[in-house]
């Protein structure tokens, strides 16, 4: 792994709110990742990025409790939660908002959003919030999830993992399926999320995407870690070459990374 400096930026108190240490998750015979470790600072927004396949879902769903790992350990705020099964990690503050946003289509916006504030821990988020950060929303709460854009829908797919007022939201590839200047208008809202208070990780197929909006970044490839650090210590050929694993000459680098960076690269297989 090629861990990059990080000048001391990061929190100085060493206390991370999501602690993964040597993570091994096996889907039967599968190695679907291989000793991972991160460390996710309160206020941070942390990106996970890699190919299709390279282990970022299992890693948010086992941090979510969905799959159980082999080996290692997960620490939120403080407690070992290794073992603590979902809807009680939900308790203590993770919430997800899963790939393909998994809404109730046949519900009302309304209702998928009453479904997350069904548990919901004290906090600032209510569905009124969520209504005056997506200002479209309110006027149409009563329509079905099926009936809106992919965009909307994981609108509301974000609003419903806030009313539940979690301190850590995990958010697995909110760019999938959707048109760029849809992506950016999801991503704009990150900082009134980030200002409640709240800490992100986020899995991103779309590498210029996470660039712009992390404060820390990790790479996976085939279940492994290839590159850790914050964005501004990472160049184009070291991203390429941590999400590809290449080593290869700086002009056949150059060249592809401007694709990575133009996001062409990042969508080469559905999920
Ligand atoms: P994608 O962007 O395609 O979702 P990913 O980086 O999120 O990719 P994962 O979905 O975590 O990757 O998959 C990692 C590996 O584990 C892949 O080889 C995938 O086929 C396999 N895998 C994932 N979930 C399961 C499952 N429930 N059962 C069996 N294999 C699985």
């Amino acid at each position: 792994m090629n861990t990059l400096p990080t000048n001391g930026e990061r929190p100085a108190d060493g206390t991370p709110l999501l602690d993964v240490s040597e993570l091994t998750v096996h889907h039967g015979q599968l190695r679907a990742l291989d000793r991972v470790s991160l460390q996710v600072f309160p206020g941070e927004v942390y990106a996970i990025i890699g190919a299709n396949g390279a282990g970022k879902s299992t890693l948010l769903r086992t941090i979510a409790g969905l799959h159980r790992p082999t080996e290692g350990a997960i620490w939120f705020d403080g407690q070992d939660v290794t073992r603590v099964r979902p809807e009680r990690r939900a308790a203590r503050g993770i919430a997800m908002v899963p790939e393909g946003r998994r809404l109730f289509e046949s519900l009302t916006v309304e209702e998928n959003l009453q479904v997350g504030a069904t548990y919901a821990r004290k906090g600032p988020w209510t569905i009124e919030r969520v209504y005056e950060m997506f200002g479209w929303m309110a006027e149409r709460r009563s329509q079905r999830a099926a009936q809106l854009s992919g965009g909307e829908q994981q609108a509301v797919a974000i609003g419903r993992a806030l009313v539940a007022n979690p301190r850590m939201l995990l958010l697995d590839e909110l760019s999938l399926g959707l048109a760029p200047v849809v992506v950016q208008r999801i991503y704009g809202m990150l900082p009134q999320i980030l200002a409640t208070g709240l800490t992100v990780l986020l899995v991103e197929q779309d590498v210029s995407q996470a660039l712009r909006v992390a404060s820390h970044l990790q790479c996976l490839l085939e279940g492994r870690t290839t590159l850790e650090g914050r964005p501004s210590d990472v160049t184009a050929e070291q991203v390429e070459a941590a999400y590809f694993g290449l080593a290869r000459a700086g002009h056949e680098v150059q060249r592809e990374s401007d694709s990575l960076c133009s996001g062409s690269t990042t969508s080469s297989r559905g999920s």
